[in-house]
């Protein structure tokens, strides 16, 4: 594993759960609004040795019941099941934030219960999303993961990050009529100020009334949050 950071102690990570989080380098996407993109290179320029990561975790036994493993893409490392298996065996309960775009990696997960909760940014919807990641995605890999997501009989949630020079609220409505039959969506701000494009970073965040409006018409298909 390729760990560019670990956070000791998020109370919003893990839902229910104070959690320790693992932050994984380098991902396949490139969203223009992405807060993290120091992450998403392959390379990392501080990256953080696994044995950091264990003595973390060790001294934070007790202490937290879970750990969430984000990114980045965590589902790029070809080590990740492993990765999760250790920490399973510590004693932990493990959440994977996902963008989705490798079902096959999420499956193994699931069939070999190495994951005890999912989180899937669903980015726009699946028949446009480059604008919103910054590359094109074959449309059945995300509506594999999302299948999955809807299937697998752990807690799940789908997010999206509601950019308003991106979305309009007949996009959150149709992402959110594909996520039927999921647990909880939750939509999330925008916040210019992180933004990976210097375009972005001139734009509005969305309003509160903005919000309020995507989270009644996703809320027409699937119960609808947001943070
Ligand atoms: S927001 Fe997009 S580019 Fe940034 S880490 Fe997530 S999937 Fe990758």
């Amino acid at each position: 594993m390729l760990l560019a950071g670990l956070q000791r102690c998020s109370l919003v990570d893990y839902p229910g759960q104070t959690c320790c989080t693992i932050f994984t380098q380098g991902c396949n996407l490139c969203c223009p609004y992405c807060h993290n993109g120091e992450l998403i290179s392959a390379r990392c320029r501080n990256p953080v040795e696994e044995a950091e990561c264990w003595d973390l975790l060790l001294r934070r036994k007790g202490k937290v019941g879970a750990i969430t493993v984000t990114g980045g893409e965590p589902t790029q490392h070809t080590d990740l099941p492993e990765f999760l298996a250790t920490i399973k065996s510590l004693g932990f309960l493990v959440k994977l934030d996902t963008n989705g775009t490798r079902p096959g990696v999420i499956r193994k997960l699931l069939r070999e219960n190495l994951v005890d909760c999912i989180a899937m940014d669903v980015k726009s919807p699946l028949d446009r999303y480059e604008e919103a990641a910054g590359r094109l995605v074959p449309v059945r890999l995300l509506r594999e993961s999302i299948e999955l997501l809807k299937s697998c009989g752990i807690p799940t949630e789908f997010r999206t990050t509601v950019v308003p020079a991106i979305h309009t609220a007949d996009d959150i409505s149709e992402i959110a009529r594909e996520l039927v039959g999921g647990q909880v969506y939750y939509l999330q701000s925008f916040e210019p100020g992180h933004a990976l494009s210097p375009h972005l970073r001139e734009t509005a965040p969305p309003s509160p009334d903005f919000m309020r409006t995507c989270r009644d018409r996703a809320g027409e298909w699937i119960d609808t949050y947001v943070r």
